[in-house]
This record gives C-alpha cells, sequence and structure tokens, in this order.
C-alpha cells in the first residue's frame, strides 16, 4: 500500500495572535519570550525553526496553554509530517515499525523465555470477538505485567502488533499521512470481524480511536471505545472486584504525553487508582500539564540520526532525577511506552527506584502474583538496551526511509535467527561489560538546555 501526502489544517491561524506563550510555557523548552515569538511566526509561515522543530518532545503541553485553543501542537506535527516527506523517518525508527524487517517485536522473540512466547502468541493468534481487550504493542514488550492476570479473564486479549498502537506513536512524531492509513486499516479490522467494543490498555488509542482519527482524519470508528483503568476503577467502586491487600509503597506518578489530551483526561483515573491500592503518592516538581516527557519523544525532533538515543536519554535522565529527588520508593507510569523507556533509563543509570506499570499495584493489591523482586523486568530492560544497541549499529550506515509497507505478512514476520544479537545479549550479561556500557552512556549522554541557558546566550 502506498502512502499519500495530504495537505493538513489543523491550526487555527485565525485566531492565533502570535503571543508566543504555548513555546515560552512550554515545560520543556521555555524559550524566552521574544525567541518563543519569533518560533511560532516561523512555523505558521512554513518557514524553518530553529528551536521547536529540534527540540520539542511532543509533550502536548502547548495545546492546553494557548489561550485561544489554537492547537500549536498540531502545527508542530504538520511541520514535521513536511520534514518527513522531505527527509524521510530516521534510520532507527525501522524497529518500532512491526512491518519492517528487524522490528523490536522479531527480535524480542529470540530473547524471551518460552512461557512468556507462548502467552503472546496467544494473544497475536486470537481470533477478534465482539469484546477485546487491545494488549497492544508496547505491553508486549513486558506482556508478564499483565499476563496471567484475571483482569484479563473479562475480555478477549488481542494483540495486534499491525495495528501499530492505531498509530498513536507515529502521530506524536508527525507522520500524519501513515497514521491515517494505519487508522483506516484498524477500523477495517474492526468493522470486517464484527467487533463492536474496544478496551485499548493504552489511553494513547483510546484518544486516537475517539479525537484524532474521528475529528482530524476522519476515520470515524463504529466501535464503543472502553477506558481500561476507569473500567477497573468501577468494578472496585461496585464491589465486583475487591483489593486484598493494602500496599505501602510511597510511589511518584509519571504523567505520560497522551494524559495531556482532551484536557488531563487520563490525571486523575490512574491517581484514583493508585490511591485506592494504598500507595502513598509524593508528586514530582513537574506533574499533569506541566509533566516532563519520560524522553522518548526526544526521538521526534531529530535532527542527527545518530544522536537519536542519546537525546531520548538525556530527557530520561532529567525525569529520573526529578523522580529520584521525592524520595519515593517507585516510579509509576500507566503508559506502557513510557515503561519499557523508563526501565532501559533505570538499568543504564542505575537508580534505586522500583518501576512498575500502575497495573501491577492493581494486581498486587487484587492479591495476584507478580515479580515483586523485578528481575524479569531488568532482564527485559537488558533485552531492549541490546535491541536499541543493535540498531544504533546498523544505523550508523543506513539511510532514512519511508514508511511504506503498514500490513503484516507471515512472510514478514518470519524468524530470523539474530545471531549476533543473541552474542550481544549474551555479553550484556556479564556485569563488567554492563559498568562499562553505562559509563560510555553517561560521557555521551548531550545535557538538556534549562532556560536560564537560553537566557544567557542571549538568544
Ligand atoms: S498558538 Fe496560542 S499561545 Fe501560541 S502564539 Fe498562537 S495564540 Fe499565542
Ligand atoms: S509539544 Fe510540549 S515540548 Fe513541544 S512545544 Fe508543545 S509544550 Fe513544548
Amino acid at each position: 500500500m502506498s502512502v499519500k501526502q495530504n495537505q493538513w489544517n489543523l491550526f487555527d491561524t485565525e485566531a492565533c495572535t502570535r503571543c508566543g506563550e504555548c513555546f515560552h510555557k512550554c515545560p520543556e523548552m521555555s524559550l524566552p519570550l521574544e525567541i518563543a515569538k519569533q518560533e511560532i511566526n516561523a512555523l505558521i509561515d512554513g518557514q524553518d525553526s530553529k528551536h521547536v522543530l529540534y527540540h520539542c518532545t511532543t509533550c502536548f503541553s502547548c495545546n492546553l496553554i494557548c489561550p485561544h485553543d489554537c492547537k500549536p501542537y498540531e502545527l508542530i506535527l504538520q511541520r514535521w509530517n513536511e520534514l518527513y516527506w522531505k527527509r524521510g523517518a530516521p534510520p532507527i525508527y525501522r524497529f518500532v515499525c512491526p512491518t519492517m524487517e528487524s522490528n523490536i517485536w522479531q527480535m524480542l522473540e529470540v530473547l524471551m523465555p518460552e512461557d512468556e512466547k507462548v502467552e503472546v502468541q496467544k494473544w497475536m493468534n486470537q481470533d477478534l470477538k465482539e469484546e477485546v481487550l487491545l494488549i497492544g504493542n508496547y505491553t508486549h514488550l513486558f506482556s508478564f505485567i499483565i499476563g496471567n492476570s484475571k483482569l484479563l479473564d473479562y475480555f478477549t486479549p488481542v494483540d495486534l502488533l499491525d495495528q501499530w498502537e492505531c498509530g498513536a506513536y507515529l502521530y506524536q512524531g508527525g507522520y500524519l499521512d501513515v497514521v491515517k492509513e494505519i487508522g483506516k486499516n484498524c477500523k477495517s479490522t474492526f468493522d470486517s470481524h464484527g467487533v463492536k467494543t474496544v478496551v485499548p490498555f493504552l489511553d494513547a488509542v483510546q484518544y486516537m480511536i475517539d479525537t484524532i482519527h474521528s475529528k482530524e482524519m476522519d476515520v470515524k470508528f463504529n466501535q464503543k471505545i472502553i477506558n481500561f483503568n476507569k473500567w477497573i476503577l468501577d468494578k472496585i467502586e461496585n464491589g465486583d472486584l475487591i483489593f486484598q491487600k493494602k500496599l505501602d509503597f510511597k510511589v511518584t506518578i509519571h504523567d505520560n504525553c497522551y494524559s495531556k489530551a482532551d484536557g488531563g483526561l487520563y490525571w486523575n483515573t490512574a491517581r484514583d487508582l493508585i490511591k485506592k491500592t494504598g500507595c502513598e503518592i509524593i508528586e514530582m516538581e513537574h506533574i499533569k500539564e506541566n509533566a516532563l516527557c519520560c524522553g522518548f519523544g526526544a526521538g521526534a525532533s531529530w535532527k542527527n540520526k545518530n544522536r537519536i538515543v542519546f537525546d531520548i536519554l538525556a530527557g530520561a535522565k532529567r525525569k529520573y532525577e526529578e523522580a529520584e529527588a521525592t524520595g519515593a520508593d517507585a516510579i509509576v507510569t500507566y503508559c506502557g511506552g513510557c515503561l519499557y523507556l523508563l526501565w532501559a533509563a533505570n538499568e543504564l543509570f542505575s537508580s534505586n527506584l522500583k518501576v512498575f506499570h500502575s497495573i501491577e499495584l492493581v494486581r498486587m493489591a487484587l492479591g495476584e502474583k507478580i515479580d515483586i523482586n523485578q528481575k524479569m523486568h531488568k532482564k527485559r530492560a537488558w533485552d531492549i538496551i541490546t535491541i536499541i544497541s543493535y540498531h544504533i549499529f546498523k544505523g550508523l550506515s543506513k539511510d532514512p526511509f519511508r514508511i511504506e509497507d503498514l500490513e503484516f505478512t507471515e512472510e514478514k514476520w518470519k524468524q530470523k535467527k539474530f545471531r549476533f544479537l543473541r552474542f550481544m545479549r549474551w555479553c550484556f550479561r556479564s556485569r563488567v561489560i554492563q559498568f562499562l556500557f553505562r559509563k560510555i552512556f553517561g560521557f555521551l549522554l548531550p545535557r538538556m538546555k534549562t532556560k536560564r541557558e537560553w537566557e544567557n546566550d542571549g538568544e
């Protein structure tokens, strides 16, 4: 299937006063006001930007900041979409394209233990029924956070990798035309199988279906969408699910970028649920509308294809510093995408924080057994670090590319042996190699530019 470039007009140019507040109050860049005005003017006029297009972490906050609801975030996405058609996607993005050779899911399969592989395959080969729980591409990477839970008994869990989380992570990079095609494919899959209710594991997928596809892309879904966290909360409040145990962790909560969509649709549901488990919440300095990205979003505003991973981890380091400053025992995320990045960062920065997905707290409170020592998580973090490192090396000699193949075929998924990957993973079992790898990463990480530094630069 070939993807065509569309004209996107998602920003309200008429209503914009070019005041610059959106980028001045941006929690990630906090540009000095004069620079912020220059940037919004450049973006509106279709000129290259000096800062926003190359430092934005795609966090959604500017949509909440704009007093006129102009949607500056969508303006950034439009400009990134144009850049994509000019220069392509960075080579390392191949690993998050489930239809391309050597993607992260295909590579992880050779590193996964057998019992986990069986569970994941069951979800992948499941027939779609009227009510499905979308496990999703991200949760697939840490499948044990939900695998074997009684929460899965209420729905048919399905793992449709070529539904690309309904385009959620590509949307954040501005790949708007690709996302629209993904939306059409998802809709057609659900319709042709008679799916009536979809319960996404990821809030972002709900937002994609309910808002982005239907309002921005004219792809209207017929299915009813149920928010999983809200569904659990209701079940607890009705007494259908009963917490057996009160947890006594002090936790700090990471608000993901999609949680800011639609004015903070998902902040409180996650907090209410976590409070009910008994955990004490200690908030970070930046939360909700001001929350800082886990780091992942830095990949959207790439300039140098070989620096992307370092930019991402620099963002993750800043997040960890803020989380550790709270004195909490654990950082909790309610997004599976942030989970895998936070875990990779946790291992690379040797943090003492535990990292939980909120669903793991729920399961513990329900009396289910989970890997409380987090050995599986740590092992998976190193699986992922190995896959990313493999792609860093491979990406050095590759050029940017276009995302053309959106649908899965058995042929594309055929199992390779990945001998070099397995050798790398074997090396990463050594604590000495882990130690050296951490040192190299620490040395290469760029520093994030703070507001004071912008001002000192006199820009
Ligand atoms: S998008 Fe909104 S906040 Fe940004 S410059 Fe325009 S009016 Fe001001
Ligand atoms: S999306 Fe976030 S990082 Fe990007 S400009 Fe808007 S507020 Fe700043």
